[in-house]
This record gives structure tokens, C-alpha cells and sequence, in this order.
């Protein structure tokens, strides 16, 4: 399991960060999203993917089996 940020479509709400701090946070200037992972512990599978269902700009993209969800 993958994660992507399109930061284009960031509103920098933070709801990311707040859910899975581990996996996401934001930049101190503008408030944008930044992985700090990019490949997933199963650990973190749920989170993230709740993160991006959360996500209001639809910013956060997962990817398993070589299909996006
Ligand atoms: S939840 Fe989405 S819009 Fe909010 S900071 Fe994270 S990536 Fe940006």
C-alpha cells in the first residue's frame, strides 16, 4: 500500500495530520500536506485510509494492488 498527496488540491484543513500524524504533516509556511512516508506499515493502513476519505479537497490518494482507491 501506497500514499499520494496532490498538493494542488490541498486546503490545508489538517485533518490528516491530526489522524495520522505518523504518516502526514504539514509544511510551517503555508499549511500544505507532506508525507513523511510514502510506503505504509500495515500499521497504518486504516488510518490512512480514513485520512483520505476525511480529506475535503480529495487530496490524498491510496494505492493497493496497483489500483487506486
Ligand atoms: S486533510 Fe486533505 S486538505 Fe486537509 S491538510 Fe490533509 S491533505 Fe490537505
Amino acid at each position: 500500500m501506497q500514499v499520494s498527496i496532490d498538493q494542488d488540491r490541498c486546503c490545508s484543513s489538517g485533518q490528516c495530520v491530526t489522524t495520522v500524524p505518523e504518516v502526514f504533516e504539514q509544511d510551517d509556511h503555508d499549511g500544505l500536506v507532506r508525507l513523511r512516508l510514502t510506503v505504509l506499515a500495515p500499521a497504518h493502513h486504516a488510518d490512512v485510509r480514513l485520512a483520505s476519505e476525511l480529506c475535503p479537497g480529495g487530496a490524498i490518494t491510496v494505492t493497493e494492488d496497483g489500483t487506486s482507491a
